[in-house]
């Protein structure tokens, strides 16, 4: 009986093993259900005060990052963030417009990036800068609501991939020539 249960278990690792080896680049999601969660504000949306899907609207220019929206019922909960790629944690702080917010130091598709994740709860990254993260990894937690922690925005993860190894961290910037810079994380990973 014992040999017959190590054979099943053995069995079931091998069925297993495909399914997270397949994931490309190492890369994970940000959040959980990173694929199909709504958006407000795609990569490259142009914004001003008057034309912005979010009201009241502070910010203008083209959005550099993709949004993730919470659910109503999210808003109690813990909601982690996580590493979405191999890399080191360049720096953690607070910044105006987004209060809590990370950089990652990653290779995405062979190419040197930086990737930010603003709107975060900065007292909930304990990892210290310098250290290495691997995609899964949590981050932290998202910011409450309408707080310091997400600088007074509504609940939502903001991720943006900027091309090269210095730190960015526009949200929106002024030309499609300053997007160019920027990377669409939901065309990288579809
Ligand atoms: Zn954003």
């Amino acid at each position: 009986m014992k040999n017959k249960l190590g054979l099943i278990l053995i069995g079931l690792c091998l069925a297993l093993t495909p399914a997270l080896a397949a994931t490309p680049n190492n890369a994970a999601g940000p959040i959980s259900d990173a694929g199909t969660r709504v958006t407000k504000k795609p990569f490259g949306l142009k914004v001003s005060p008057k034309s912005s899907p979010i009201k009241p609207e502070r910010f203008s220019g083209y959005h550099t990052g993709v949004d993730f929206e919470t659910t109503t019922a999210e808003q109690k909960l813990n909601i982690t963030i996580y590493a979405i790629c191999d890399g080191r944690l360049l720096l953690k702080k607070y910044a105006s417009g987004y209060g809590g917010v990370a950089v990652q130091s990653c290779v995405l598709n062979k190419q040197n990036v930086t990737v930010v994740y603003g709107h975060l709860r900065l007292s909930s990254i304990t990892l210290k800068a310098g250290k290495a993260i691997k995609a899964g990894q949590p981050l932290g937690l998202l910011g409450a609501g309408y707080s310091q922690e997400t600088d007074g925005e509504r609940k939502h993860l903001h991720l943006g991939i900027h091309k090269g190894k210095a730190i960015n961290l526009s949200g929106y910037v002024k030309t499609k020539k300053e997007l160019s810079q920027w990377l669409d994380y939901l065309s990288l990973f579809k």
